[in-house]
């Protein structure tokens, strides 16, 4: 299909390039819109762009799917992309007190010693609990922190829970509710082939998939530019929609136009716009965000041949660190071995402001101190990305936050990750949310918005 054999005269712009803008993009242009996207960023993918390390590619936040993650792996079908994708092994280690754990199976946690006999059968029970659990709600009204002190205990709360809390959330790890918790274990703990955790990734990385889906968007008379900052967003008096750039004086009307930004950053690019509401607007801005900053390094020395490293221990500075090589082999890694290091850390954080090569520095330090025989002198290649919008707070009260997709401003959607609930974020959320609003597009449901939008 092109521009010619176009099924509909109607035109759609998307703000952002990441998995849900690029998501809508593609649909609705196989669906004969006219679709042109507007990414701030010079590359594609959002939270999941590449870069590459010794010609490698590779992304720049450490990134899998889950078996149960369908609507990533169709799409990837649809667009003839599948045959690079193949689920690998996980193993996954605690590192508490100086000392490494494995940390997969129950005879694994009945080996914790740190824990008392009594709080490692009441950590498995706990797991085992929340693995079944199915009645999220009751855990929207408690945050984690509480209801693990109260059914896990305290201590087993002290080393397993409060590091892992503090690592992804920082000084939020009191407020985020049980539910968050409850739905990431949820999923992890079905993604499983028998009682083995398999994770998914892409040879040439999710790279592969995001150039297929802006390539099959453009052959179908799409548009998709990069480093395109969009400043502000307002409507004509037919109810289309205008979005603005932020460094040129270009504007362009569409029909319908989907900001798949963070909350807050629709509230900017609206807050001069006579249609938003205080509702709306209030909801925007009342989710908080946190970001993330991620190390990536290639060795000729392997550190570790765990997959995943949850740190346990306050002297380390970083939540967790990722032997990629591991997951998916030397062959995938350019023979070398590949490590990600990571850390969640507020707005305010020093990381922002900070040589990225001191980070690096203290975090080498801390892997020193994790692992002795570490020897920084072989490391090949080096990098570390800040990413400010990397996570949002869920909190209790978080639905009576939740945005609508329908926006007050006719003919403007939004859709981001602050919008799945219970579900925590991930690209498989991002493509459904995006097949979801092409849907929402197709079915050109009359505004203003209603309760169910
Ligand atoms: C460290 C880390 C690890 C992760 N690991 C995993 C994982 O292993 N598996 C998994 O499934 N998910 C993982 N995720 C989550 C996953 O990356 C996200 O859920 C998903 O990429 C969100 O896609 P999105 O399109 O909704 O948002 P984004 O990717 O954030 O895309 C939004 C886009 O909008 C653009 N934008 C913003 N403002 C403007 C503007 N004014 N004008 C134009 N463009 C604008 C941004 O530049 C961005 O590209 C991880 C995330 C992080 C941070």
């Amino acid at each position: 299909m092109n521009q010619n054999t176009r099924q509909t005269n109607k035109s759609v712009g998307v703000i952002g390039a990441g998995y849900t803008g690029l998501t809508v993009g593609y649909r609705l242009a196989m669906q004969g819109y006219d679709v042109t996207i507007y990414e701030k960023s010079p590359l594609t993918g959002g939270l999941v762009a590449g870069f590459e390390m010794d010609g490698i590619p590779l992304e720049r936040a450490y990134h899998f799917i889950y078996t149960t993650d369908h609507e990533v792996i169709n799409l990837a079908k649809e667009v003839g992309v599948d045959q690079n994708l193949s689920f690998h092994d996980s193993n996954v280690s605690t590192y508490y007190d100086g000392k490494l754990y494995p940390f997969m199976t129950p005879l694994d946690l009945l080996r914790f010693t740190p824990l008392s006999i009594i709080d490692r059968i009441r950590t498995g029970l706990v797991g085992f609990y929340l693995q079944k659990l199915t009645n999220w709600k009751p855990l929207t009204q408690v945050t984690a922190y509480d209801w693990l002190n109260k059914w896990n205990g305290k201590k087993a709360t002290e080393i397993i829970w409060t590091p892992l809390l503090k690592g992804k959330f920082d000084h939020y790890y009191d407020k985020v509710t049980m539910c968050w918790l409850w739905s990431r274990i949820h999923v992890r703990a079905n993604s499983k082939d028998s009682t083995q955790e398999k994770l998914g990734y892409m040879t040439g990385g999710f790279r592969v998939l995001t150039d297929k889906m802006t390539t099959d968007i453009e052959s179908n008379g799409g548009n998709v530019y990069t480093s395109s900052d969009i400043s502000h967003i307002s409507s004509e008096d037919d109810g289309r929609v205008t979005v603005h750039t932020a460094n040129s004086d270009t504007t362009k009307t569409f029909d319908h136009v989907v900001a798949t930004t963070p909350s807050h950053v629709l509230a900017a690019l609206t807050k001069d716009h006579p249609d938003m509401t205080q509702k709306y607007a209030t909801q925007l801005t009342s989710i908080d965000y946190i970001g993330a900053a991620v190390m990536i390094f290639s060795t000729d020395q392997e550190i570790s041949d765990y997959y995943w490293h949850n740190i346990n221990d306050e002297r380390i500075p970083f939540l967790v660190l990722l032997s990629k090589t591991s997951l998916s082999g030397k062959e995938s890694t350019g023979g070398r071995y590949l490590y990600y290091i990571g850390d969640y850390v507020t707005h305010d954080h020093r990381y922002f402001s900070m040589d990225k090569k001191d980070i690096m520095s203290e975090w080498k330090q801390g892997l020193k101190t994790m692992f002795p025989h570490f020897d920084e002198s072989q490391i090949v290649s080096e990098e570390l990305f800040t990413f400010r919008n990397a996570q949002h707070i869920v909190d209790i009260g978080y639905e009576d936050k939740m945005p609508s997709y329908k926006t007050p401003i006719k003919n403007l959607y939004l859709a981001n990750f602050s919008q799945i609930f219970p579900d925590d974020r991930g690209i498989n959320y991002a493509v459904k949310e995006g097949e979801m609003i092409a849907q929402m597009i197709e079915k050109n449901a009359p505004w203003p918005v209603t309760d169910n939008d």
